[in-house]
């Protein structure tokens, strides 16, 4: 279970991604940059005593063209968005400075649990020097020395004793969804639509703790939860374009979302930044809707959808499972047809095969298309079963699990679509040795 998310806010240089790294250990992070950008991750799983609960290093998310201080207070307002505790790093060896002042105040003004950890303490004597940070007036200065790993395991157990103790998903049995793509495709003017929809009627189900902003309604007497992401209003709007974060609030509505729309943009068409999302929304095993919108601004003939629709499935090959629905977020046109998509997908993304129906697609697809022998041996499937829903997942019990080649597990991926569906829902499929 993920218990939240923690922040990680200081000057430059004080050790954020030092400490970052530190804590993400060898999982890997969410927000890669280019090859030899030292700035690279900014988002990661950080575990502590089989507790879970996500890191951001906001020194990761850098604004364009802006001075230090609104850089440092961009930073600082993500971290108390985002966050259910955030940690003040500051520099032992430098001793306190004007800008641990300045961050200390916006921090004093939250209310969010904010730790103070003083790093670079590497030995005894620095750090007997770190009691001027009571100044700052946030409580205890812990030491820690991110690179020798010194004080890092208090500073843990402090972090898990302030998050919440909430389950991630307080939605139970609703179906959520979230509303992803870059800036200005229509995000929030699809929301609007949806929710301005006859029959949709907003309830007043408490949201989450966390200044929630889902959006929850009723539709056809059936209750589903908007999942807030980047730029659905106004006062995110601000930081809406600076791309990371972007994908960062995305990243975060995926986490808590049942089925995903990722929104094109059909008035500019495919960007190169859509791959990144798509990219998003596929890795983390849920459902995917590719909606196609502002269709009223698409020049077009008879042919145009199915053009449109080649070249989606061209450019985002592994979100083939994924339906594409064309609609109009402004005009609203076709906007009625997506909580029934988003309902099939939910629906997908939790079947439960019995076993006995599986295996008979299962070794039908074996008998029509036998594996091909590889370097003399042939791999046998003996019978599957499905293991887990969300994504479903299937597991194959084989002769020798190495012989199963991704392309016969394609195949089989596909005799299993062709007989059950699975609209819009990823499939794992695994082989065990029997
Ligand atoms: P950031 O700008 O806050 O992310 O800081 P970095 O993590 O890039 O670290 C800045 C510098 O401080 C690097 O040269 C790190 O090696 C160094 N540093 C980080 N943590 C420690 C520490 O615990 N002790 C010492 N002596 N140096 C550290
Ligand atoms: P977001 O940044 O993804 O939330 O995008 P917005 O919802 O703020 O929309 C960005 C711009 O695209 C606004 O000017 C909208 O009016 C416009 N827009 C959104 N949906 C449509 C649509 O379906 N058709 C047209 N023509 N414009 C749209």
């Amino acid at each position: 279970m993920i218990r939240g998310t923690v922040a990680l806010v200081g000057h430059p240089n004080v050790g954020k991604s030092t400490l970052f790294n530190r804590l993400i250990g060898q999982r890997k992070s969410i927000v890669d940059d280019q090859p030899g950008v030292t700035r690279d991750r900014i988002y990661g799983l950080g575990e502590w005593l089989t507790q879970e609960f996500w890191l951001i290093d906001t020194g990761g998310i850098q604004l364009e063209d802006q001075d230090f201080a609104s850089e440092i207070n961009a930073q600082v307002e993500i971290a108390l968005e985002e966050a259910d505790v955030v940690i003040m790093l500051c520099d032992a060896q430098d001793g306190m400075t004007q800008d641990d002042i300045f961050i200390a105040r916006k921090l004093q003004k939250s209310n969010k649990p904010i730790l103070l950890a003083v790093n670079k303490a590497d030995n005894e004597k620095i750090r007997l020097g770190i009691y001027d940070f009571y100044q700052l007036g946030l409580g205890d200065p812990m030491p820690v020395s991110s690179t020798h790993g010194l004080g890092v395991a208090d500073l843990l157990d402090e972090v898990i004793k302030l998050l919440p103790d909430k389950e991630m998903r307080p939605y139970e049995g609703l179906t959520t969804f979230c509303v992803i793509g870059r800036p200005n495709v229509g995000k929030s003017s699809l929301v609007n639509a949806i929710l301005k929809e006859d029959r949709a009627i907003v309830s007043n189900i408490e949201g989450t703790t966390r200044d929630a902003i889902d959006t929850p309604f009723t539709y056809d007497g059936r209750e589903y939860v908007i999942i807030d992401t980047a730029g659905m209003r106004k006062r995110g709007k601000i930081y809406e374009n600076i791309e990371k974060y972007s994908i960062l609030r995305a990243v975060s509505a995926i986490d808590r979302a049942d089925v995903v729309l990722f929104l094109i943009d059909g008035e500019k068409g495919i960007r190169a930044q859509d791959k990144h999302v798509a990219g998003l929304a596929h890795d983390a095993g849920k459902g995917v809707i590719i909606v196609y919108n502002k269709w009223d601004a698409v020049k077009k003939d008879e042919h145009t959808m199915n053009e449109v629709t080649k070249k989606i499935r061209e450019e985002f090959k592994y979100l083939d499972y994924a339906p594409i629905a064309f609609v109009s977020a402004l005009t609203r046109a076709k906007v009625q047809n997506l909580i029934p998509l988003i309902d099939e997908v939910h629906e997908s993304c939790t079947l439960r095969i019995p076993t006995n129906v599986l295996n008979d697609v299962i070794l039908d697809a074996q008998m029509m298309n036998p594996p091909k022998a590889q370097s003399g041996r042939q791999l046998r499937i003996y019978y599957g079963s499905q293991v887990a829903v969300n994504p479903p997942t299937i597991v194959l019990f084989v002769n020798d699990p190495e012989l199963l080649h991704f392309t016969y597990a394609r195949y089989i991926e596909n005799r299993l679509r062709d007989a059950f569906g699975f609209i819009g829902t990823p499939i794992k499929i695994t082989a065990r040795k029997r």
